[in-house]
């Protein structure tokens, strides 16, 4: 078939196996240029694997730190007719490159609030890894079905207290337009930290310490977003920054769980960046967009793979973490620069739908988000008619 994007709305309901392959590739390049991370993990566990942060944090592991890596994921395969998701092709992707490197790789690929995911990665790390040193939690969805009373939950992503009305780029029709979210209610709070809070990861370290299957000195980390002024309506005060306080709660629960191990759990705080997740938040396309801009000019922009290789390198094994007063580590420094935010505060009000191109970055934007699906890239025949298979068979 001949692949081309196909948007709908803050979604590409497609992807090129060989654009995915050609970004798992290209990040797997930076980190081996970056050199080896000393003392670094051995035995990996992402949860979250096939996308964003967790795929480069899983690629960090293998190829900063000569990790053997056991992902887990919920991505679709493709069919005879459709394409698969971008998580699936980057996933295929990465596993070849690590076995072709030498390092155990393997993949699950389903839903991992569920206790079978849990137990069947138990299984599979005993058998194959023995015990695991560091758990990346990385998962971002919309949904949660609760493992043991088998209710679902749908997160919402709306201010807290009363409504916020902001500007708002519609990425669908390059309009931009003041848009009000009206507040959530205490049942659409509490269901959002039921599903991006920290009890999944809490259950995950329990499982996997009952099973001992977690190494002297494991380490485990969960990300979060903070943010500044300008997101923290719709983000850090918000429905999403509550589920992501919840992480703080659980990262103190999980260190006791750890402590017969002398292990660790930190929460990462990560830069804003384009990622499947982010687009789907009101507001961030535009704050992305003209952040990218400031970053881009003084040179301080960074992706999810330069964020990781820091954060591994800078944070969870180096000698002197940047620990803020939460015992979070912090990625997100440059971000919050106060000239950066002020001049991200500057450009905000002056951005126009005739501006657009000139006020922001939004090209950067819009090239990355189609790049997440494997588009736009000058490697890649986009009119070449190629099998919708990932270009290297799949156990998952
Ligand atoms: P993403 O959408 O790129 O990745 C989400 C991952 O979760 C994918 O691997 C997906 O397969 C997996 N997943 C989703 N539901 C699942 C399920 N039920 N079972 C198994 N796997 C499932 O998102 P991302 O932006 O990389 O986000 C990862 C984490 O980083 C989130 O906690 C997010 O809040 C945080 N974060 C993101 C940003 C940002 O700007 N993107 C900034 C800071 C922190």
């Amino acid at each position: 078939m001949i692949i081309k994007p196909k948007v709908r709305g803050f979604i590409c309901t497609n992807a090129h196996p060989q654009g995915c392959a050609h970004n798992v590739h290209e990040q797997i390049e930076y980190i081996k240029q970056q050199g080896t991370i000393e003392n670094g993990p051995k035995n990996v566990l992402v949860i979250g694997a096939s996308t964003g942060y967790g795929l480069a944090s899983r690629i960090t592991a293998a190829f900063g730190c000569g990790a053997n890596t056991f992902g887990v994921f919920f991505e679709k395969p493709n069919t005879a007719k459709r394409t698969g998701s971008a998580g699936y092709y980057n996933a295929a992707a990465f596993e070849h490159a690590a076995q072709e490197a030498g390092l155990y790789s393997k993949s699950i690929n389903g839903d991992a609030f569920s206790t079978e995911i849990k137990d069947k990665t138990i299984a599979q790390i005993k058998q194959d890894m023995g015990k695991i040193d560091l758990v990346v939690y990385s998962l971002a969805s919309p949904r949660r079905t609760d493992p043991v009373s088998g209710e679902t939950f749908n997160s919402v992503l709306k201010p807290i207290g009363q409504s916020y009305t902001a500007r708002s780029l519609n990425t669908d029709t390059l309009t931009i337009a003041d848009v009000t979210l009206d507040p959530a209610n205490e049942q659409e709070i509490s269901n959002t930290v039921k599903v991006m809070g920290g009890e999944d990861w809490e259950m995950w370290i329990t499982a996997l310490k009952e099973a001992d299957v977690l190494s002297e000195g494991c380490k485990t980390t969960a990300y979060t977003y903070l943010g500044d002024k300008l997101t923290w309506p719709i983000y850090g005060q918000a429905t999403i920054g509550k589920a992501k306080e919840d992480l703080d709660r659980a990262a103190k629960a999980i260190e006791q769980t750890l402590a017969p191990l002398g292990g660790q759990a930190n929460v990462s705080v990560l830069k804003a960046l384009v990622t499947q997740a982010s687009s789907a938040i009101p507001i961030m396309p535009l704050y992305i967009s003209i952040l990218y801009k400031v970053m881009k000019e003084d040179g301080s922009h960074e992706g999810c793979i330069e964020q990781l290789y820091r954060l591994f390198s800078e944070g969870l094994y180096s000698d002197k973490p940047r620990l803020d007063e939460a015992n979070r580590l912090r990625m997100d420094e440059r971000e919050l620069r106060e000239e950066v935010q002020g001049a991200v505060e500057k450009i905000w009000p002056t951005v126009t739908e005739e501006n657009l191109f000139e006020a922001t970055d939004y090209k950067g934007y819009a090239d990355e988000f189609l790049k997440l699906f494997g588009f736009g890239l000058n490697s890649i025949d986009y009119d070449e008619d190629i099998a919708p298979e990932p270009s290297v068979k799949v156990n998952f």
